[in-house]
């Protein structure tokens, strides 16, 4: 068996590969990076897959691919999936080759939840959606068939659904909620934002499980938990995604909900950090948490990177999160659960500020249709301890 040594060596291949890579050369200019990944692309900017390249003719495909490689230098190894790591040997192995490193970065993501349909379509009409590949054949189905169903209300499935009505395909909407957001807007807003999709002509199958169902190469028939069946030529699910924390979990690295890390991003083992949708890690403001971001992705695949070439540094940075759909744009900072009490703060109509409360304490802040308000945010977050609720109307402008 062959062994390849690199100084730095990324296990995943997807936004924190990205942004590790050049956090590394930050650095360390001279030493060799390996990013080993069981995707069949480059690293890309996943957000895009849902949004812009759906509804924006000028982000065209050339737009996607970060240039991780041209720009740093890496080994890509693509459709390489590595199947255990060593932290004593300092090994990883994938696909029958072993790779040793100096470093390591542990970037494996999440996996999408998958839905419970028995597929004898091949795949060709179930999909979930993680990747470019799996954007490449939504985007073939929404011009081959009439009608998609798309299950999940979370962001993903709410962004894939304006996606599809926009491009033309008869569009149904199965999810779990009373109304659509429910789980994270206060209820007057989710109604709004239903409204949006139900005004772009999007079919919405509320309050509905999906417990089974089968496809095959003339359709798909779902079995919802209430005994209803949506049919389609089609679905695409967003249920959100397990973390894959597998390889690190066998290598006995700490996990709890994620890989462990600590302010700098290391593990429990030697040489080895972690770092976006994977670790979970210390948040400055929130406490420890996972968060599942690209702007998390993002600014820890740098810190990661620039601490793999030895600057030792922690991550403070408190991430946001984004989501867009028909015109609007949302932020948020923190926790955005719908149970907690909130506090809406509405500029006009179209633009407002939703503060959520835990025990009369600020966690979360929801910035609707608000621009260049994300530190403001993280300020509210920042000072919950001495804020109180009458403080906070008005302070984001
Ligand atoms: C369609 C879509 C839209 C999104 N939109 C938004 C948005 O609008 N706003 C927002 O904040 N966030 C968004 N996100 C989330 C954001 O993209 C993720 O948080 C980010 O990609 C996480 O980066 P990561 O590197 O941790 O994981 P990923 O980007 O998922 O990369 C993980 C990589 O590891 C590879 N891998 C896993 N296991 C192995 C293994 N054993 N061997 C080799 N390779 C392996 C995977 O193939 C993948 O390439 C979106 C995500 C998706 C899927």
């Amino acid at each position: 068996m062959t062994t390849t040594h690199f100084d730095y060596l990324i296990v995943g291949g997807g936004m924190v590969a990205d942004t590790a890579a050049r956090g590394i050369r930050e650095i360390d200019r001279d030493g060799s990076i390996g990013i080993l990944s069981d995707d069949v692309d480059e690293p890309y900017t996943r957000p895009a897959l849902s949004k812009k390249l759906w509804t924006d003719d000028e982000f065209t495909w050339d737009k996607v691919p970060l240039g991780t490689a041209d720009d740093t230098g890496a080994d890509i190894r693509l459709r390489t999936r590595a199947t255990a790591i060593r932290p004593d040997a300092h090994e990883v192995d994938a696909d029958g080759e072993t790779f040793a490193y100096g470093k390591l970065l542990v970037a494996t993501g999440g996996k999408p939840v998958p839905l419970p349909v028995e597929d004898r379509s091949n795949g060709e009409r179930v999909l979930s959606f993680r990747t470019a590949e799996d954007y490449r054949r939504l985007r073939s189905l929404a011009q081959d068939v009439e009608r998609i169903a798309v299950v999940g209300g979370g962001y993903i499935g709410s962004e894939l659904a304006a996606a599809l009505v926009q491009n033309g395909v008869d569009t149904v909407l199965v999810h779990t909620g009373a109304v659509l957001g429910d789980a994270v807007f206060p209820v007057a807003l989710a109604e709004r934002f239903e409204k949006l999709f139900r005004d772009a002509g999007v079919e919405i199958v509320a309050g509905s499980k999906v417990e089974g169902g089968e496809a095959d190469a003339a359709g798909v028939r779902l079995s919802l938990e209430n005994g209803d069946e949506v049919r389609a030529d089609a679905v695409v699910s967003g249920l959100g995604i397990d973390v894959a924390t597998d390889l690190a979990e066998g290598a006995g690295l700490k996990i709890d909900d994620g890989v462990v890390v600590d302010a700098q991003l290391r593990s429990s083992a030697d040489d080895i950090w972690a770092a976006g949708d994977v670790a979970s890690y210390p948040d400055r403001l929130l406490g420890r948490r996972r968060v599942e971001h690209v702007d998390n992705a993002n600014a820890q695949g740098t810190a990661a990177g620039r601490n793999l070439a030895g600057a030792a540094e922690s991550y403070t940075h408190t991430p946001y999160y984004y989501s867009a759909v028909f015109g609007i744009r949302y932020e948020a900072v923190g926790t955005l659960d719908a149970e907690l009490e909130t506090v809406e703060d509405w500029i006009d109509t179209e633009r407002g500020v939703v503060y959520y409360l835990d025990d009369g304490r600020v966690v979360g802040v929801l910035l609707w249709n608000v621009e260049e308000a994300r530190d403001a945010a993280r300020a509210v977050l920042a000072d919950a301890d001495t804020l109180r609720r009458d403080d906070l109307v008005g302070r984001i402008r």
